[in-house]
């Protein structure tokens, strides 16, 4: 039978360690390969880790994740009511980065179509961005 969870947490560095350990134990009792919870995980962290620096640049805000479980595919959402992104496909490009001073190398979107197998975004300056993945 389908299953899913919904979290809401604060926008931080200490949840970005929490929801790659709540998406990990969700997906846990499908029996997941080694390498599909490392990339399940590390995408979830991707997705996160941009609503706090991007989103929410640092401050506070809230990021919603919904995880979702349908015979052997999962969907995960993590959304925030940040800045929002003016242009995607310009921010899907690997490289491609608006923060070059914080070190970040443009490869978050990157890493999560190639982890996933299946990544939608959609954004709205000012009022926020939801991003979709599967595997
Ligand atoms: P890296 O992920 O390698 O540390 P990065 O975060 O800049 O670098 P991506 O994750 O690919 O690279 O994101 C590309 C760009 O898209 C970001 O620089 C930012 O401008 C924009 N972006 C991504 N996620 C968000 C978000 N949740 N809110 C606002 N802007 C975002
Ligand atoms: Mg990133």
């Amino acid at each position: 039978p389908a299953n899913q969870v919904s979290m809401v947490f604060d926008s931080c560095w200490e949840n970005e360690g929490f929801a790659r350990m709540a998406v990990a134990a969700f997906i846990m009792n499908m029996d997941p390969t080694v390498d599909e919870l490392a990339d399940v995980k590390t995408a979830v962290s991707e997705a996160v880790t941009n609503c706090v620096i991007h989103g929410y640049n640092g401050g506070p805000g809230k990021i919603y994740m919904n995880c979702r479980r349908e015979d052997h595919v999962i969907t995960v959402e993590v959304i925030d009511h940040g800045i929002g992104i003016e242009d995607i496909e310009k921010a899907m490009e690997p490289l491609y980065t608006t923060r070059p001073e914080l070190e970040r190398s443009g490869m978050g979107f990157a890493f999560m179509e190639a982890f996933m197998d299946n990544l939608s975004v959609e954004s709205t300056p000012g009022k926020g961005t939801r991003i979709v993945m599967e595997k």
